[in-house]
């Protein structure tokens, strides 16, 4: 995809994560060394998101999923060396995605009203392999379980009013 910084919107930060500190990240990546979700499909590459908001890519950023796929460990947040706060990023981006858009789905829900959870769990799997430890028994796995848990869902308003973004693409 071709970017065209002319058109960014060079005040993007203040609309969405008014804070200094912003500024200060300098692409190190510790964040995502410690971060779970960045082993998800798509990864969540936080220094990447806190380039877009520097950078004003406004329209790259609401097309992006990956904020969703933060399980809110807060390990960025003692992890940054310059105090940028990387978790209150995500939320902030997540909050500035929905506003903008009153239609806006976060993906996480799709995510789990199919598999009954937001992280591929892929992983994990193969080093219990390794290690010799009882398969993963995730929801998914347990189809009379999963239909519970998705007639549950399907009760919430923001599920059964578009539940055509549900169907299909069972893992
Ligand atoms: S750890 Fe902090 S400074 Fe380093 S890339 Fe992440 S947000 Fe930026
Ligand atoms: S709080 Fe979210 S972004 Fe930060 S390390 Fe945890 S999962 Fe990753």
């Amino acid at each position: 995809m071709e970017i065209d910084f002319n058109a960014s919107n060079k005040n993007l930060w203040k609309e969405i994560y008014d804070n200094e500190n912003l500024h200060h990240c300098y692409n190190c990546g510790t964040c995502i060394t410690g971060c779970p979700a960045s082993h998800g499909n798509p990864p969540l590459l936080v220094r990447n998101l806190a380039r877009m908001v520097i950078l004003g890519l406004e329209e790259e950023l609401l097309d992006d999923p990956t904020p969703w796929s933060c399980v809110s460990c807060t390990r960025c947040e003692e992890m940054c060396p310059m105090d940028v706060k990387p978790f209150e990023l995500i939320l902030a981006i997540r909050k500035w995605q929905s506003a903008t858009d009153p239609t806006y789905i976060p993906p996480a829900i799709v995510d789990i009203y199919r598999r009954g959870y937001t992280q591929p769990v892929g992983v994990n799997t193969e080093l219990r392999d390794k290690l010799g430890l009882p398969e993963l028994q995730t929801i998914s796995k347990q189809p009379e379980k999963l239909k519970q848990f998705r007639e549950m869902l399907m009760k919430t308003p923001v599920i059964s009013e578009n539940d055509y973004m549900f169907m299909g693409g069972d893992e």
